[in-house]
């Protein structure tokens, strides 16, 4: 969108004060950084919705903010680098947990853009240079045919259909190939694109704003968690890093007596063995990349937990290509849902609809009849049917329900995140850490730190984007620095089985807004997972550790401080919103099921209290947090339900 001269400067004065132009580095103005927001960002007047950012940088120059934020009456644009930082750390560091997160917002959107954008004319970046990223790989499969046939509507539609599943992502594809295998005419509509092996080229910028919601820049509204969710045609499992873990028995008992009694089945074992057998999940794709030896060392000479990964892929390179994977699997090696599930839906006739968003479901006398939906050109799509089945990930879903008219009171409330970050380690040895397998090994070691509460250890590939996710910024020299040591980082992943839940309410044009904030319960775990997460890198021979804190906490090993210094600067950086950068990859629980309306916002069949023939089936589901990776577990609920709906309609 245009920003006015006072918006285009102040961003431009924030984005070289973030990152100057200094010793080869080109500066964040040089790189198209502040353009490129600009582009991003969602025009207010086109979506009723007003953003932060705008509203942010119309105040941001004003000489009223400099005296508020560092008692100097110029322009901000106007004071000298070091005062411009003081401003920015201002921000960083304020008591207020909203400025904290504006200053979050612009580190990463910043951060992100300074290690994305390619060069001039889609040459390597100067930036990627600086720290030896070879940049994509480029399209591996040119010739690739497309799996699927998807409609993208051109004009207005009136469609009919048996059943009309809003979402293809692990949940809805499985829907859709379950009731189309039991003969129902089904329709998916899906709000994103169809990529497929001949568009995955591994370029980040592209990846992002192809293949991911809000271009991967989705965040719970004080902007603390990072939220990614795949957005295009088979969803997250298309972007995902393939680790599938089947729901564990200890979930499996606490969900049934949550109220849903089949999880303890031998009917929910038989759908978890039928995803998993149907998705490839195998223990032979699981060699150990350089990032990942980093973790095995570390674990083994610890003496702790480390096992394989279960995995759903098919001929996976796990080399070079593999750290590509979050952007699209250029070799085919993914068993997503458009290369399994949705493929069997289409084969037994289900018809794709992508680039079309249900914005209503219809509902007449207390059934739902149909969807009212649009493209991202504007044609409306109707579809009148006997089912709906929602299945838009646990922010879309409970969004659609709401401004659809449900009221029930948990449809929104009990939304976990999974919330993860990395501890970082910077070793002698190259690592490339943006190449491997991407996820081969784990470990349980701490993951019952309270009852069946704690986190897992998991590491992610490295590219650039993910690395600036948890790169701390204090001044652009030691951000730098820490860049530039990329080739030589290993980051371990903490992920926290969060208990306690936020909440996604809608705005006043229906979209969705997320509420989250840990718990002192989750913060005390993931505490100790920070603390275990260190102790895995000192053990494997890391030469400087450090945290995601807002704050610059580290230590060097055997030369500057220790893990119990390391701890107390944590401590003394903070665990609250926006004092350490978080991210969700995993998004659950927001309309669960139960025993009664009083506790849940569907039956255990995942129909709604308020509408029959409504339907949810997928993350939303969960009655609380799977504590595993819930893939596996989503697609095996969507497979329990379909087969019941299949058998109702
Ligand atoms: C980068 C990344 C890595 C991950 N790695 C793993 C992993 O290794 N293992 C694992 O188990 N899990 C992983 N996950 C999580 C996993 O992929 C998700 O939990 C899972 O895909 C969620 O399934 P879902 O059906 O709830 O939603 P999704 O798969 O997100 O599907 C929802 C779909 O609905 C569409 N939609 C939304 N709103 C509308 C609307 N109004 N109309 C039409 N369509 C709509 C969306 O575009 C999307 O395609 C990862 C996730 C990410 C983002």
């Amino acid at each position: 969108m245009k920003l006015t001269v006072g918006q285009q400067r102040a961003l431009e004065a924030i984005c070289d004060t973030f990152a100057p132009a200094d010793e080869g580095w080109p500066s964040a103005a040089e790189m198209g950084v502040a353009r490129a927001i600009a582009e991003a960002l969602p025009d207010p007047a086109v979506t009723g919705r007003p953003e932060q950012l705008l509203q942010l940088l119309n105040i941001w120059d004003s000489r009223l903010h400099s005296l508020f934020a560092i008692r100097r009456t110029a322009a901000f644009s106007a004071l000298p680098a070091e005062e411009r930082l003081r401003v920015l750390l201002s921000w960083a560091d304020s008591v207020l947990a909203q400025r904290r997160g504006a200053f979050q917002a612009l580190r990463k959107a910043i951060g992100y853009l300074y290690v994305m954008l390619p060069g001039a004319h889609g040459t390597a970046s100067p930036v990627w240079e600086k720290f030896g990223y070879p940049g994509p790989l480029g399209v591996q499969r040119p010739a690739a045919a497309r799996a699927l046939r998807v409609t993208v509507p051109q004009r207005d539609l009136e469609l009919t259909a048996d059943v009309c599943v809003v979402g293809s992502g692990a949940g809805g594809g499985t829907v859709a190939a379950v009731l189309a295998a039991a003969g129902k005419d089904v329709i998916v509509l899906e709000a994103g694109g169809y990529y497929d092996d001949a568009d995955f080229d591994g370029a980040e910028l592209k990846g992002f704003y192809n293949l991911y919601a809000d271009r991967g820049f989705a965040s719970t509204a004080d902007r603390s968690v990072g939220l990614l969710a795949g957005e295009c045609v088979g969803g997250g499992t298309v972007v995902n890093y393939t680790t599938s873990f089947r729901t564990p028995d200890d979930v499996r008992a606490e969900w049934a007596a949550a109220g849903v009694p089949w999880f303890t089945s031998e009917e929910y074992t038989r759908s978890l063995d039928a995803v998993c057998e149907r998705l490839h999940v195998n223990l032979e794709h699981n060699r150990v990349s350089a990032r990942e030896e980093v973790l095995r060392r570390g674990l083994r000479s610890l003496g702790w937990h480390v096992d394989a990964m279960p995995r759903n892929v098919l001929g996976c390179d796990q080399g070079k290509v593999c750290g590509y994977c979050g952007l699209g699997c250029a070799i085919g090696a993914k068993q997503s849902t458009a290369k399994t599930f949705l493929l069997d839906a289409q084969n037994a006739g289900a018809r794709i609809f992508a680039d079309t968003r249900a914005m209503r479901i219809n509902i007449a006398t207390g059934a739902a009849t149909g969807v009212e939906a649009r493209t991202k050109d504007g044609h409306r799509v109707t579809v009148r049917c006997k089912a709906v089945v929602v299945a838009c990930g646990a922010i879309h879903t409970p969004a659609l329900l709401l401004r659809s008219g449900l009221r029930n009171a948990h449809i929104g409330r009990h939304l976990h995140l999974h919330p993860v970050s990395n501890v970082s380690g910077v070793f002698d040895e190259e690592i490339r850490p943006w190449e491997g397998t991407m996820q081969a090994i784990y470990s349980d070691e701490h993951c019952r730190m309270t009852g069946n509460y704690g986190v897992k250890y998991e590491t992610t590939a490295l590219q650039p984007v993910i690395a600036a996710a948890v790169l701390p910024w204090r001044e652009p020299r030691q951000y730098r620095a820490l860049l530039e040591k990329l080739a030589h980082t290993s980051g371990i992943g903490v992920l926290l089985r969060d208990r306690d839940g936020g909440r996604v309410t809608v705005d006043r044009t229906g979209w969705p807004v997320t509420h989250y904030a840990l718990s002192a319960f989750d913060r005390a775990h993931l505490r100790k997972g920070f603390h275990g997460a260190a102790r895995i890198l000192e053990a494997a021979g890391a030469r400087l550790i450090y945290s995601p804190h807002a704050k610059f906490c580290c230590y060097e090993p055997g030369r500057r401080g220790s893990h119990e210094t390391f701890t107390r600067d944590m401590d003394a950086a903070g665990w609250s919103s926006g004092q350490l950068a978080l991210f969700s990859f995993h998004i659950m629980g927001s309309a669960r099921m139960g025993s009664s309306p009083r506790s849940s916002a569907t039956n255990p069949e995942g129909q709604t209290w308020e509408a029959r023939n409504l339907y949810v089936m997928d993350g939303s589901s969960f009655p609380s947090a799977s504590g595993v990776n819930p893939m596996i577990s989503i697609e095996a609920i969507a497979h329990r339900n379909a087969e019941a709906l299949a058998k109702h309609l």
